[in-house]
């Protein structure tokens, strides 16, 4: 999913969240997750872009990145969310961890949803088994390749 969607989104789950808990940290926490979790994106663009300097038309195809084809996208996972839910144990970040949990839950939901990913794309282990190779993850062909 695009950003522009993600920051509408976000937005709206973090007043929704900030209400609910009566926390605006915790509305800030859903925002700022649900947008910012996609900085990874820019690591594994800076990572596999064989020119190494920003362009906003290559960064949008990642498919077209760079020679091996691997996207790592390492705050994107499944796994953290157990965690989260244990951080929201811990006294004086209940709320925040909660608002953190609500915003990659929507954020990955969405990104499955739009991405045309296979089912465990946003596990993390799953992207390792999968030699984080994008063509496995997204059913999509690498440019000039046939898979
Ligand atoms: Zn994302």
């Amino acid at each position: 999913m695009k950003p522009p969607a993600h920051i509408v989104i976000s937005a709206g789950a973090a007043l929704l969240v900030g209400q609910g808990f009566q926390s605006t940290g915790a509305g800030w926490a859903c925002f700022f997750s649900g947008v910012f979790i996609d900085i990874d994106h820019l690591f594994d663009y800076l990572l596999r872009s064989p020119h190494r300097k920003l362009s906003v038309r290559d960064f949008f195809h990642p498919d077209q990145w760079g020679p091996d084809g691997k996207l790592y996208l390492i705050f994107h996972g499944w796994e953290y969310l157990p965690l989260l839910l244990l951080a929201s144990l811990i006294p004086g970040i209940t709320e925040i961890a909660w608002g953190i949990f609500i915003g990659v839950f929507i954020h990955l939901i969405l990104d499955h949803i739009h991405n045309n990913g296979h089912p465990l794309t946003y596990f993390v282990i799953y992207r390792w088994k999968s030699a984080f190779h994008f063509h496995r993850l997204f059913n999509l062909p690498l440019k000039g390749q046939d898979e």
